[in-house]
């Protein structure tokens, strides 16, 4: 069966990866299964950003992914980067297998105001919508308040809201649809 697989990739509340894991099952119709969390990704880690490559972390979910599932996302506390950018809120393989988002800076704590998890559970939701999104083929999307819209912070992150606009959800049941007819999720090869 085709399933999202979900893993908390070091410390992360287990509520909040099953209300995420809820609402991607709703959006993009299939199953989703919570996997074993994984270790802190000590591998990733760069010394002199303090952050963790986004990169290294989505490799190391693509060898923990099973055939049976057709998407993998991991879910962070840890503050991620690519190497053109100060920060990532997530990143993912356009019509890959793997995306990972990250909560560091979805945290009202980050910005020195006291922690609100609805709040962060809200803005997880949106962020983990947009990478999953693209796993499926989804781009950016010029609708600002459809979370397949790019937020560079978290202000804009509050502004869109978590359910696909009409033109992404078009584009997201035609894919799904020729995945039904038999060719397969689009790229997802091995
Ligand atoms: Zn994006
Ligand atoms: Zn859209």
């Amino acid at each position: 069966m085709n399933t999202i697989g979900m893993v908390a990739v070091g410390p992360v509340d287990p509520p909040l990866v099953k209300a995420i894991g809820e609402h991607l099952s709703r959006t993009f119709h299939l199953p989703v299964t919570i996997l074993e969390p994984a270790p802190e990704p000590v591998f990733a880690y760069d010394e002199r950003r303090g952050q963790y490559s986004s990169v290294l972390v989505l490799r190391s979910l693509l060898e923990r992914a099973h055939p049976a599932m057709a998407r993998i996302l991991g879910v962070t506390a840890k503050d991620l980067f690519i190497p053109m950018l100060s920060f990532v809120l997530g990143q993912a393989q356009l019509n890959g297998r793997v995306a990972v988002i990250s909560l560091a800076r979805l945290q009202q704590q980050f910005y020195g105001f006291p922690p609100d998890p609805e709040l962060l559970r809200a803005r997880a939701i949106k962020e983990a919508v947009h990478e999953v999104g693209h796993t499926f083929g989804l781009t950016h999307c010029a609708n600002v308040r459809c979370p397949m819209s790019l937020s560079n912070n978290v202000q804009h992150v509050d502004t869109k809201g978590p359910v696909l606009c009409t033109a992404c959800t078009t584009v997201f049941n035609e894919q799904f649809d020729h995945w039904r007819a038999g060719d397969g999720p689009p790229g997802a090869a091995g």
